[in-house]
């Protein structure tokens, strides 16, 4: 099974899905490459960090179940999955890139998560340190890709309260198994 969890930037998708990874073992989280530069304080594992020429030698040998441009100039992609046997793959993904998995898959799980006001997708965006345009830029973009969302996605997730978010997940995820 593939579970994607997708939404816009600041709806706290990452948290969520640490969370759900850790108290599902049988879950596989893939990390994505992502051409944009570690932030302070953010896990060396977060990402494999890498520079444009090693993402386009990865793209151009075929290593990407899906890639995308989830923030201008900067690339992020789904390695190609070699999760073990008997686990289900997760993928924290953007809009674009839910729809490019869903394409190939479509019986993959798309889980949109949603931030319950533009305020609490500000005030996340702020707390991990993104700079004032990058904000107000995904903002703006995040409202184009809550639409799409709405239209792909199997469940629609409001991230108001981070336990009682992850219970729904799961109690999705159980329904779906
Ligand atoms: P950030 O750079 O802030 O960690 O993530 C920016 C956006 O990129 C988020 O919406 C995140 O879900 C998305 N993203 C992260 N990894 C991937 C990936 O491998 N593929 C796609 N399509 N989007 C990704």
């Amino acid at each position: 099974m593939i579970l994607v969890i997708t939404g816009p930037g600041g709806a706290g998708k990452g948290t969520l899905v640490a969370c759900l990874v850790e108290r599902d073992p049988s879950l596989w989280l893939s990390r994505s490459w992502t051409t944009r530069p570690r932030r302070p304080g953010e896990a060396e594992d977060a990402y494999v960090f890498v520079d444009r020429e090693a993402f386009d030698a990865n793209i151009a040998g075929n290593g990407f179940l899906e890639w995308a441009e989830p923030v201008p100039g900067q690339l992020s992609g789904t390695p190609v999955p070699n999760n073990p046997d008997g686990t289900d793959l997760v993928l924290e993904i953007n809009v674009e890139g839910a729809a490019h998995v869903k394409e190939q898959f479509p019986d993959a799980v798309v889980v949109l998560v949603l931030a319950p006001s533009v305020a609490d997708q500000e005030a996340r965006m702020r707390a991990r340190g993104d700079p004032p345009a990058r904000i107000a830029e995904r903002v703006s973009i995040g409202q184009e890709e809550e639409r799409v969302g709405r239209s792909l996605a199997d469940a629609v997730v409001v991230n108001d309260d981070l336990n009682r978010a992850v219970e729904e997940v799961a109690g999705i995820l159980q329904r779906y198994r």
